[in-house]
């Protein structure tokens, strides 16, 4: 996915424009703060079931490096194999490889933030890799050719009546008259995905918890889809991000508790799937193969950085439902694979903050986020940090840009010089593109042409006209 993080002014306010954006928006995230908040009051202590949470996923990291290893050591011992992806490359060509050894062509995948993050399913397709998306928010977003706008939800950002034409127009769904039932949208998904699963040969996952005592996958989902895609075709690989382990079933038994409360206000999901590895011989059925592949794609980093508590991250989309930045401008706005207060930090840390730049500024710091995170990570702290960092880089370039201009101003010559070279340039830029301003400036400039045109500098300078008209005056 491309990264247009910086373009999210301009992206907001095309956001704010859309009305049917905007139904979409506010009917999504009201429903999923209401479920959440009904979800999480039926517990006996929400804020003690937060903080133990919040201490199983701290525990977590500070023993990240250990887990990791035994959770390698783990399922090795069952016959599954690990393999290591330093980034988003190697992870893709993990994959392509095993396709290759195996001879895979087809896969169907459940639901995964990490391979939108890496770009996967493209980078097979060029592979000569086929793979469905069969998470049916993921699969309405492959057919529309478009990207995830929420990271439980995915197509938030989508009426029912959007979704029902789309179908009518790319998978041949029979058009019905009166309005528009999400059951029969829902029902045309299932008959034409079933058929995908027993034709694939290899199925993908993600993983919402590694427990590193079994070396077991855990994945929840609603639909089915992750227990058909890992269970029936021959080879299962996962593709999960190496923040996701914990180190204890007990610990998983807090947190699964709060993720399917926060993301979907259920106080369980419909299915819980657990993967310890390829089938054994006692099994009736399962995979031949089983692979994991751990992604860290720049998670050291922000481990070994002030930022580290922003891996404590379940993923649940809490802080997205109720962040009023997001409930407004929706994801597509923030510009790459994770939106919302907590795409806010992990964007610009994954993808570089000159990158990602505008992010920890869209947000008012009313700290509902916070509030809401099932592990109470402090993301309006971690924004104010970021945002202190990028004003010192802004801080360097500021003095360097004074330094110049200073420079400038005490040698006539160069200052004149430079005022022609400025007023060409902008002059000629402007009747290139036959507008009267200039739309985009490069980086640092950009700062300027985000919010307002630049228009080009005068053909005759101040100093120039001094010149003519004290001429004629004389
Ligand atoms: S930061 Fe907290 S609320 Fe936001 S997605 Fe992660 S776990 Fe959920």
């Amino acid at each position: 996915m491309e990264l247009t993080a910086n373009e999210f002014l301009r992206s907001s306010i095309i956001a704010l424009e859309d009305i049917q954006l905007q139904t979409a928006l506010t009917r999504s995230t009201n429903n999923a703060n209401h479920g959440r908040l009904v979800a999480m009051a039926d517990t006996s202590d929400a804020n003690a079931l937060r903080q133990q949470a919040r201490g199983a996923k701290l525990r977590a990291l500070s023993e990240l490096p250990d887990l990791l290893e035994k959770m390698e050591r783990n399922v090795t011992a069952r016959g599954g194999h690990v393999l290591w992806a330093t980034d988003a490359d190697e992870a893709n060509k993990h994959v392509i490889d095993i396709c290759r050894k195996h001879n895979l062509k087809r896969g169907v995948k459940s639901k995964s933030m990490v391979t939108e993050e890496i770009n996967m399913v493209p980078t097979l397709k060029d592979a000569g890799i086929d793979m469905l998306e069969t998470d049916l928010g993921e699969y309405i977003v492959q057919i529309d050719e478009s990207h995830p706008s929420h990271i439980v939800m995915p197509v938030m950002h989508m009426t029912k009546e959007k979704i029902h034409d789309l179908f009518v127009e790319k998978v041949g769904m029979p058009d019905r008259e009166g309005p528009v039932d999400p059951t029969y949208i829902t029902s045309f998904a299932r008959k034409h995905l079933r058929q995908k699963y027993l034709e694939a040969d290899f199925g993908m996952s993600g993983g919402n918890f590694l427990i590193a005592e079994t070396g077991t996958v855990v994945i929840v989902t609603n639909e089915g889809n992750g227990r058909l895609s890992t269970g029936l075709p021959p080879v299962h690989i996962a593709v999960v991000g190496i923040e996701k382990i914990v180190p204890t079933w007990e610990d998983f038994a807090t947190l699964v508790q709060l993720l399917p409360r926060s993301a979907t206000g259920q106080r369980m999901t419909v299915y819980v799937n657990m993967f310890n590895g390829p089938a054994q011989s006692v099994d009736g059925d399962g995979p031949e193969h089983f692979y994991l592949v751990l992604v860290d794609n720049g998670r050291s980093d922000i481990y070994a950085s002030e930022y580290t508590e922003a891996l404590a991250c379940i993923r649940c989309g809490a802080c997205l439902n109720t962040c009023p930045v997001y409930q407004n401008v929706g994801g597509h706005s923030y510009g790459w694979v994770y939106p919302g207060p907590i795409g806010a930090i992990i964007t610009p840390l994954l993808k570089g903050k000159e990158n990602a730049s505008p992010l920890p500024f869209a947000s008012s710091l009313c700290g509902a986020c916070k509030s809401a995170c099932p592990v109470d990570i402090n993301i309006p702290d971690m924004l104010l940090s970021l945002r202190h960092d990028l004003q010192q880089e802004q801080d360097a370039i500021w003095r360097v840009g004074m330094k110049a201009w200073s420079f400038g101003f005490q040698h006539p010559l160069l200052y004149e010089i430079g005022d022609k070279v400025a007023s060409t340039a902008t002059r000629a830029l402007t009747e290139m593109t036959g507008k009267d301003h200039i739309d985009m400036l490069p980086p640092p400039l950009d700062g300027w042409t985000n919010v307002r045109d630049f228009p080009p500098f005068a053909e005759k300078s101040f100093r120039d006209w001094w010149r003519e008209n004290k001429r004629n005056s004389e």
